[in-house]
């Protein structure tokens, strides 16, 4: 068959395992994922109350301009509608940017490692793929301008950066944007900002209104607990919009995500507080990682990657055994780490007690 060759050579994604398989697999009543960077409090009650409300209607096609939801998302941001874009979740998004923009003769920057779709979708599209290695966890900024050139359609930046957690400062995101020829787009995947606190830090919307070449991705899978329905927007320039929009499948967010989002995005209270729990759970793991001598890079996202100095499948494996899934670094740039998704205070000391049972085991075998 006529296949475009550089799909004959790529895996399909691997998701976390999911819950039940591992259960079944290890003889446990109980498993834990924290592997997907999921909302560990779950959906918010008004959503769930939304969604009952909301359950008629399944022969009727969503509305393919998410019209409730764009207005409640352009208010939120004070942006105008014609600055959105909505997805069956942000990897839609990127599947779309990359159909509009990316083909053989182009190519595309990104740090590495990253958000693995920006490559995975770079790959099919036929782009030429430059990435950038990461400084200590952190976009490498100047050695990515260097490496637009002429051809340059895409530049992906990823802040707070999955896998590491680690995010850019204003100052730093805005000399880039200044730096960057006008022709090149850059997306902004702006997944985890609901999460940051620090106080320099940006809002990436804002910089819509000022830089007519960017995209910001976001993503309701997070902080708003919503991963399974798959809702995702895009924020930039209306010319951006109207160019991209037919690359959009026409029904792309379903029904019941449409509902969601809007009961999602308009009970910010529950955000604030799985904000502030979240970082209640990271204290628990930096100082597990302190007290253990273990390296990790400051997240101000959900979730931390931790180098255990020895086969991050080792510990994965180790962990799941335990009842708790998380991702090996293996897959994900780090050999000898493992990314753990901030879970509630219970769901972290148990998954901390199984790593420092599997510390003392090692240190037990090598003895
Ligand atoms: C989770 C994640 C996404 C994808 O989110 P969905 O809306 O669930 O598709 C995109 N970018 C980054 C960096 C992510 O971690």
């Amino acid at each position: 068959m006529k296949w475009k060759e550089q799909l004959l050579s790529l895996a399909p994604y691997k998701p976390g395992r999911p819950i039940e398989s591992v259960k079944k697999e290890y003889g446990l009543e109980k498993v834990v994922k924290l592997a997907s960077n999921e909302n560990p409090f779950g959906t918010s009650p008004k959503v769930v109350a939304a969604l009952q409300s909301a359950l008629s209607s399944f022969a009727i096609y969503p509305d393919g301009y998410a019209t409730t939801l764009r207005t409640a998302v352009a208010e939120f941001l004070k942006m105008d509608e014609e600055q959105l874009i909505f997805g069956n979740g942000a990897d839609n998004l990127i599947q779309i940017i990359s159909r509009a923009f990316l083909e053989p003769g182009k190519n595309t920057v990104m740090a590495s490692p990253s958000f693995s779709q920006y490559k995975h979708n770079a790959i099919i599209d036929g782009a030429e793929i430059r990435e950038i290695p990461l400084i200590d966890g952190e976009h490498d900024l100047d050695a990515m301008l260097e490496a637009i050139d002429e051809n340059t359609a895409v530049v992906w930046v990823c802040s707070p950066n999955n896998p590491t957690g680690v995010y850019i400062t204003k100052e730093k995101i805005t000399s880039f944007l200044n730096k960057v020829p006008k022709e090149t787009v850059v997306v902004i995947d702006d997944a985890y900002h609901d999460y940051v606190v620090a106080d320099d830090f940006y809002d990436a919307v804002e910089f819509v209104n000022e830089y007519n070449n960017l995209i910001v991705l976001r993503t309701f899978s997070k902080i708003y607990g919503i991963a399974s329905l798959r809702v995702g927007y895009g924020v930039a320039h209306q010319d951006i919009i109207r160019v991209l929009e037919p690359a959009r499948e026409p029904f792309n967010v379903n029904t019941l995500g449409q509902i969601a989002a809007v009961a999602a995005l308009n009970d910010q209270g529950y955000v604030n507080e799985c904000r502030r729990k979240n970082r209640e759970g990271m204290a628990q793991f930096e100082q597990f990682c302190a007290e253990h001598q273990l390296h990790y890079f400051p997240s101000q996202a959900n979730f931390i990657l931790i180098d255990f100095g020895t086969s991050g499948d080792e510990v994965f494996q180790y962990l799941l055994q335990k009842g708790y899934i998380v991702r090996s670094g293996n897959a994900l740039g780090y050999t000898t780490s493992v990314r753990v998704t901030v879970g509630s205070e219970e769901e972290n000391n148990g998954v901390i007690d199984a790593m420092k049972q599997y510390l003392q085991e090692v240190s037990v075998s090598k003895n």
